[in-house]
């Protein structure tokens, strides 16, 4: 269905649920989530549906979109710069005009570009109201905007995706509000050929350390390039882009390691990157005078860049957040727990110069240069982590045994458990008539001395169409 996909892909651009559900709201609003969807006036205008008008433009019979003023697709674009403009962006990537990933994918590229204080408020705000007022005054900008009853049935709207997608997944607690689960774990690029790969033993899990380059470049491909005789080596190559001064960590020569990298893809879209078992020692913090959380945290490097723009932050932040919330569902971590390690309580998270104060790591500032800049720290880290996690119980294992062949067993041994003679009292007159005469019969085995009629088991359409053949045949009507 469209309006999961959409919820899922503007999750994952890093915007908070009150942002998504604010702009869905809108959304549903202009074209009914169809991003096919021709403004309607418009139909009978042009001579179009919706399909007829999609297939034309893509197929060049129909040259007038640009220029012809009719609404189309998801946000009914209309003004003839973005409908040029999301014209383009669908023929450089081969898509049909009308297809709802490459709209997406147009609609964050004008939110990035063009409309980044209305980005900020969607991957900040908490509230569904504020996301739809700033979409409906300042993206969508349509005619009646200002009447306060419009404002107030798109932020209904609006609720109704955050009830839908927020709060039931917070209630089910299955964690399908978690980015990363193992089902659908982190993208991976192991980098077996660096000195971290080859020479790092294994540790014992204790927990996330977090990491920034303190550099600025924030592309992965600085950093991370696959092996030279990788099966997916030029996949990788075209997602990450390649690295033409071959700096990146994936050599002999490189002496550090972490167990993962977020930054940006050649597509400019943020992720992360997992480049080996994350049960292997790192070698990232360094050590201090008590020793080195190495030794069995988990670290990653946030690729930095300038530190000045905002909406870079908050997605790499996001990012950030649900690695850790992954890592720690994946390891049974406690995100606002300690540990004790080499005689200190340390925290089961914690940033590279956390480790440094606790004599546990070298010393580097990161994240705490960065973090503060937007009202972050290490405490928010834990906080958001533990929000990711509600519900999910991070004591048990995931239930991955569940298939169909799995489903099969349990649905089997319900019916065995349902095919007796336990029944009501209600029905008793009619279970003594049906039985006499013979429209229901047992199935051949006796429990206590009577023949099993397994009365609150299911009743299939071939067993229905008996009975009433029975009963017809008693009432002479065949
Ligand atoms: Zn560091």
């Amino acid at each position: 269905m469209n309006e999961a996909t959409i919820w899922r892909f503007l999750k994952s651009q890093g915007m908070t649920d009150a942002g998504v559900a604010g702009l869905m709201g809108n959304l549903f609003a202009e074209s009914g989530l169809n991003p096919k969807n021709l403004q309607n006036t418009y139909e009978k205008k042009l001579g179009y549906t919706d399909a007829t008008y999609t297939a034309a433009v893509d197929n060049g019979t129909y040259t007038n979109f640009v220029r012809d003023s009719a609404g189309y697709g998801l946000c009914q674009w209309t003004y003839w710069t973005r409908k040029q403009a999301l014209y383009a962006f669908c023929k450089a990537i081969g898509a049909s005009i009308g297809d709802l990933d490459a709209q997406l994918r147009f609609l964050m590229k004008e939110l990035s570009e063009s409309f980044k204080g209305v980005l900020g408020v969607l991957m900040t705000t908490t509230s569904v109201r504020e996301a739809s007022d700033i979409v409906l005054l300042q993206f969508e900008r349509p005619a009646k905007m200002n009447d306060s009853a419009v404002q107030q049935k798109r932020a209904e709207y609006g609720q109704t995706y955050y009830n839908q997608f927020a709060i039931m997944a917070a209630e089910k607690g299955d964690g399908s509000k978690m980015k990363y689960t193992s089902a659908n774990p982190p993208m991976k690029c192991f980098m077996r050929q660096s000195s971290w790969y080859k020479g790092a033993g294994k540790t014992t899990i204790r927990g996330v350390l977090w990491h920034s380059t303190g550099a600025n470049n924030p592309n992965l491909k600085r950093y991370i390039q696959p092996d030279d005789n990788a099966a997916d080596r030029a996949k990788m190559l075209e997602l990450l882009g390649v690295n033409k001064s071959g700096n990146d960590w994936n050599h002999i020569s490189r002496e550090a390691g972490v167990h993962a990298w977020i930054g940006k893809l050649a597509s400019g879209d943020v992720t992360s990157i997992q480049v080996g078992e994350w049960d292997k020692k790192a070698w990232g913090c360094g050590s201090g005078k008590k020793g080195s959380c190495n030794n069995g945290w988990i670290q990653f490097e946030i690729c930095e860049d300038n530190l000045s723009d905002p909406v870079y932050f908050e997605k790499v932040y996001r990012e950030a957040v649900e690695l850790t919330a992954y890592l720690c569902k994946l390891y049974n971590l406690d995100p606002q727990g300690t540990v004790t390690y080499s005689g200190v309580k340390v925290p089961v998270i914690l940033c590279h110069q956390d480790s440094y104060q606790l004599g546990l790591g070298s010393n580097h500032g990161d994240v705490l240069h960065w973090l503060p800049k937007y009202g972050k720290s290490m405490q928010t880290v834990r906080d958001d982590v533990s929000a990711l996690l509600v519900g999910t119980n991070t004591n048990k294992e995931e239930d991955d045994d569940m298939d169909v062949t799995r489903f099969k067993e349990l649905w089997g041994e319900m019916r065995k458990e349902l095919q007796d003679n336990d029944s009501s009292k209600y029905s008793e007159e009619a279970r003594a008539w049906a039985t006499s005469t013979g429209l229901i019969a047992g199935n051949g085995t006796e429990i206590n001395g009577e023949p099993n009629y397994m009365w609150a088991d299911i009743l299939t359409r071939e067993q229905f169409v008996t009975v009433l053949y029975r009963f017809a045949k008693k009432m002479g009507m065949v």
